[in-house]
């Protein structure tokens, strides 16, 4: 089964000037394509080409790391369209107390973003996950992924420079501020949490 690149769940310009259109046309249509082109091509022929994305994240996952950055970059960024909105939406009522609970509230949940964010060294990943009913912000390395983990991920921000150098240059705390001041999609966040398991790459 060859995996297809989802389209954004919005129009390229629906971001700016958080994210511009340009940042989208290359983090979407090339780098996003790439992981998944690479990925159709190395299971292409072996016993992982009827397996969901997800199940491919798990065998390769310290067994083929050339396979698992490239299966788990391709989930990650497809979750990624979907934690951002034009909008900020809202959090289910859910959610809500689960933030609350976890963090005092949604802007203190905010802050925590994007100081996590912020602090991240080098390239990777900042989570909003559950585990267990509790909410905890994480952090993955390089294309490092909590796909294949214990825990549900409700929400995502790439911190990879690819995502903003272009409309912020070096400044990813501006990117943060953005991103994370106005763009989350608390909706898709909550639908996660309603869930109880994680989110799967569309087939
Ligand atoms: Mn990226």
């Amino acid at each position: 089964m060859a995996f297809k690149l989802i389209d954004l769940p919005y129009a390229d310009t629906a971001l700016d000037p958080a994210i511009s259109a340009k940042t989208l046309s290359y983090h979407h249509g090339k780098h996003h394509n790439a992981y998944i082109t690479k990925t159709n091509d190395a299971i292409e022929g072996t016993a992982h080409a009827d397996k969901s994305l997800e199940d491919i994240v798990a065998a390769a996952r310290g067994d083929n790391q050339g396979l698992f950055n490239n299966a788990a970059q391709s989930w990650n960024h497809g979750f990624y369209w979907h934690s951002l909105a034009p909008s900020e939406t809202a959090p289910s009522d859910d959610l809500k107390a689960k933030i609350d609970e976890a963090f005092g509230s949604v802007d203190k949940l905010k802050e925590e973003l994007k100081s996590r964010g912020a602090g991240h060294f080098a390239s990777g990943w900042v989570w909003l996950a559950e585990k267990g009913g509790k909410l905890s912000v994480e952090e993955t390395h390089d294309g490092d992924t909590l796909a294949d983990s214990d825990f549900n991920p409700l929400l995502t921000i790439d911190v990879w420079e690819h995502a903003y150098y272009l409309d912020h240059q070096n400044a990813r705390p501006a990117y943060l501020d953005a991103v994370v001041g106005s763009k989350l999609n608390w909706a898709f966040a909550s639908e996660n949490l309603a869930r109880g398991s994680s989110w799967t790459y569309p087939s």
